[in-house]
């Protein structure tokens, strides 16, 4: 399977459907038509079809798509079936909330480390996590081979603990800081500047209206 092959928007979308499937799957669903699965993760079904079809023939005329099919099928592409671990740095009220949610449910994600620099966190357990020092960053984060890290730090402090996650080989960060941090080419970073998101949508509701689509 050519998986490298996918476009970067079709991998974009494969979570979304996955969600979907994993939902229909539960409440004893067995197939879905494409028109279906349009209408409920909001992607029109030409592209759905599409996008399915980087992955060979799954549906079928008439029929639609096997849901068991695809989730054993969209499970192995997303590595569902195999946890992988994520650390947090920075354990303030947006990491509190981040240690709060359950990833795992849907995702099979978990965070299993935490780091922060006040010493009153540091050497406790907060929503079932281990909270290290930053002294003990590099070393934990090498010791459990962790390779993506949240960072939940103040704008400043940001640079400084993206170069130590460089050194202790992380090789994605996920940065909650309005920060573009620097890093080497080999390390992927996921921006979520959740104001400006916020501001964004603020500016698009005041110059556009509410019922602007940009497909
Ligand atoms: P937020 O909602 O953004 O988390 P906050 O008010 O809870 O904000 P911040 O001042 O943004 O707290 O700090 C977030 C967390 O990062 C705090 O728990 C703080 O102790 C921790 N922190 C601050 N500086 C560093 C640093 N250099 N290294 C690691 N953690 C840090």
């Amino acid at each position: 399977m050519a998986e490298t092959m996918i476009p970067k928007a079709t991998a974009k979308r494969l979570p979304l459907y996955y969600r979907y499937l994993n939902f229909l799957a539960n409440s004893g669903t067995t197939k879905i038509s494409s028109t279906e699965l349009s209408e409920a993760v909001k992607v029109d079904s030409a592209t759905i079809r599409r996008d399915f079809s980087y992955f060979g023939a799954l549906g079928k005329r008439g029929y639609g798509y096997d849901v068991t099919d695809l989730l054993k099928f969209f499970k192995k592409i997303l590595n569902q079936d195999r946890l992988t671990n994520v650390a947090l740095v920075g354990v303030g009220n947006l990491g509190h909330a981040l240690l709060n949610y359950n990833f795992r449910q849907a995702n099979n994600i978990r965070i299993s480390a935490g780091f922060d620099v006040n010493p009153d966190l540091a050497g406790t357990i907060q929503s079932g996590v281990p909270i290290y020092p930053m002294t003990d960053l590099i070393d934990q984060l090498r010791q459990q081979q962790i390779e993506i890290v949240i960072l939940t730090v103040p704008t400043d402090a940001a640079q400084g603990i993206t170069d130590d996650l460089v050194k202790a080989g992380i090789k994605g960060i996920m940065n909650f800081t309005p920060l573009r941090i620097s890093v080497p080419a080999y390390v992927r970073v996921q921006n979520v500047d959740l104001a400006t998101e916020l501001q964004t949508l603020i500016y698009f509701l005041d110059h556009y209206g509410p019922t602007l689509k940009d497909t």
